[in-house]
This record gives structure tokens, C-alpha cells and sequence, in this order.
């Protein structure tokens, strides 16, 4: 048997018995958001080990079985049904976890939508609005709420947010989804400014830009995506979302101590 992550179909955790009234003391804290399947769910299932875990979703995707995989990994898990881009619904979140677990030590800013497929002139503004309240806004609001509770000046003993941005953000995304590029860029910029002013609160903020990685996002897409761009990335093939849940967990975890204001790229070399 290894020891590495767990993965979604992984049967170890079948053997794998929790311990519901642990002596432990109090695992840290970590909330991810669109935490329900894709990259989201394989960041959660790395880590089920380690932390306990709040994930939030639209209640769209069913998480029953998701959530038996995290507890039996060893986790706490906190299930949220929060659109993470209505602020009110975003701060009852954090309520939760507060009621919850008393404690709050990792953020994940994850959830993210494409917004539509297209050239300029399919954008509207209406898209833009929900793309930037759910890409950009809802980040905001989570990384306010998260440094709330982890800044040294309130109380709180630090911590560390990881934004999930992506390769487009610098590639720009031409011919395919400008709008989308865009909102990954006001995340690097987000985080490189909150990595500074939040570093005297012992607040890390990174992120990590996946490249061409294989989950329900390219269904947004025209069809067979994945598989057209595959061949075009130097290591010449789709990376998996268990590849980025590893940039994330390394980031979140003290073995990154001196790392912040970093963007770590899981693009195959794109
Ligand atoms: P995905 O498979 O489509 O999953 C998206 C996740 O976000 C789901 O858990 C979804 O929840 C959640 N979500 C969507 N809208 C939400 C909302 N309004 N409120 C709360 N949660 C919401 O996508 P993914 O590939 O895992 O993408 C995760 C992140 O990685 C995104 O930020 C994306 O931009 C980024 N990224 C992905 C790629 C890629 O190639 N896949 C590349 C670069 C960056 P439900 O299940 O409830 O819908």
C-alpha cells in the first residue's frame, strides 16, 4: 500500500475506519470553495488526511459519496450549499464553519466558471457580471471573511489562502474566452497585493495557475477540447486535477513557510 494522496476511486479508504469522538487535538481548518468534484474535489481528498474540511457548492452536483470518502480519509467535513458570488451567503458560510470547527486555517479560492466560450462578440454584460461576481468578487469576499479569522491582529494565529488562477491569465485566452482570462488576472493581481498587505497578519497568499487539466470546466467548451490542445503542450498531454490539488496542498502547508505572493504554474510546461 503507498501512502501518497487519496484520489477519488481510491480504495484505500475502504479500509480506512474513522474515529468519531477523537482525542486528537484540534485538526486545522480548511475551506474550499467549489470544494464538489473537479479540482476542488481532488484538493479536498488530499487533504482529508491532514485537515478537517469545509467544501461549498451550488447543491448542483451531489456530494454524498464525496463527503463518506472525506470522512472515512479522516476529515470533519462541513458540507455548504452557498452561490459563492451573493456576499450574505458567503459570510453565513463562514458562520458555519465558525459554529462548526471553532477555528480557520486554510482558504482555497476554487470555484470558478467560464462564463461562456467565444469571441468579443459573444460577451455581454451580463455574463461579465456573473463571471466577475463568482471568479473575482466571491474570491474577495471569502479571502476578507478567511483573513478575518486568521489575522494575528484579531486574534487569529495567521494562516494561508490559495487562489486557484490559471495559465489564461497570462496567455489571455484569445479566441476562446478573453472574459475568463481577464477575471484570472484580477486574481494574480489580488493575489500578489494581499500577499503583501497581509504578511504582517502571518497570512500567506499564493496561488496556483493550472494549465489544460482534465474536469467538467471544458464542457463549457466546444466539444473534444481536451484532446485537441493535448498534443500542442510540451509534456504533451492533459494534467489531472489530483496534479493541482498537490501545488495547492504544498502551498497551504508549512513546508511553504517562506513562500507568498507566489504563482505556481501546473501546465505541463504551456
Ligand atoms: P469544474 O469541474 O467545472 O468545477 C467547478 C466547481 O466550482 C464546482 O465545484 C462547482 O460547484 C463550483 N462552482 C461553480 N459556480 C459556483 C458558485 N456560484 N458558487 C459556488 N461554487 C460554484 O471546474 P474545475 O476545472 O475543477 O475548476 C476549478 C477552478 O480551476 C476554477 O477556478 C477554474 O477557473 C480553475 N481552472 C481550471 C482549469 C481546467 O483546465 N480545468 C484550468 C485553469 C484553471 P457545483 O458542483 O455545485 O456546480
Amino acid at each position: 500500500m503507498t501512502n501518497g494522496p487519496l484520489s477519488v476511486n481510491d480504495s484505500r479508504i475502504d479500509s480506512v475506519v474513522p474515529d468519531p469522538v477523537s482525542t486528537q487535538p484540534a485538526r486545522p481548518v480548511m475551506l474550499i470553495t467549489g470544494g464538489s468534484r473537479g479540482i476542488g474535489a481532488a484538493v479536498a481528498l488530499a487533504a482529508c488526511a491532514t485537515y478537517d474540511l469545509a467544501i461549498s457548492h451550488t447543491g448542483r452536483t451531489p456530494v454524498d459519496a464525496l463527503v463518506d470518502q472525506l470522512v472515512a480519509g479522516g476529515a470533519g467535513v462541513l458540507s455548504l450549499v452557498a452561490d459563492v458570488g451573493d456576499e450574505h451567503q458567503v459570510v453565513d458560510s463562514f458562520r458555519q464553519i465558525d459554529q462548526r470547527f471553532g477555528r480557520f486555517d486554510v482558504l482555497v479560492n476554487n470555484a470558478g466558471i467560464a462564463g461562456g466560450y467565444g469571441e468579443l462578440s459573444t460577451v455581454t454584460a451580463e455574463m461579465l457580471a456573473r463571471l466577475f461576481a463568482i471568479n473575482v468578487t466571491g474570491a474577495f469576499i471569502c479571502a476578507r471573511e478567511a483573513a478575518a479569522r486568521m489575522s494575528t491582529s484579531h486574534g487569529g494565529h495567521g494562516g494561508s489562502i490559495v487562489n486557484i488562477s490559471s495559465k489564461a491569465a497570462v496567455l489571455g485566452g484569445s479566441h476562446e474566452w478573453v472574459h475568463y482570462a481577464a477575471s484570472k488576472g484580477a486574481i494574480d493581481t489580488m493575489t500578489t497585493g494581499l500577499s503583501k498587505e497581509l504578511a504582517p497578519q502571518g497570512i500567506r497568499v499564493n496561488a496556483v495557475r493550472p494549465g489544460l487539466i482534465t474536469t467538467d470546466f471544458h464542457l463549457h467548451a466546444t466539444p473534444g477540447r481536451v484532446e485537441r490542445m493535448a498534443p500542442l503542450i510540451p509534456l504533451m498531454r492533459a494534467g489531472t486535477a489530483d496534479e493541482v490539488a498537490s501545488a495547492v496542498l504544498w502551498l497551504a502547508s508549512s513546508e511553504a513557510s517562506y513562500v507568498t505572493g507566489a504563482f505556481v504554474d501546473v501546465t505541463g510546461g504551456r
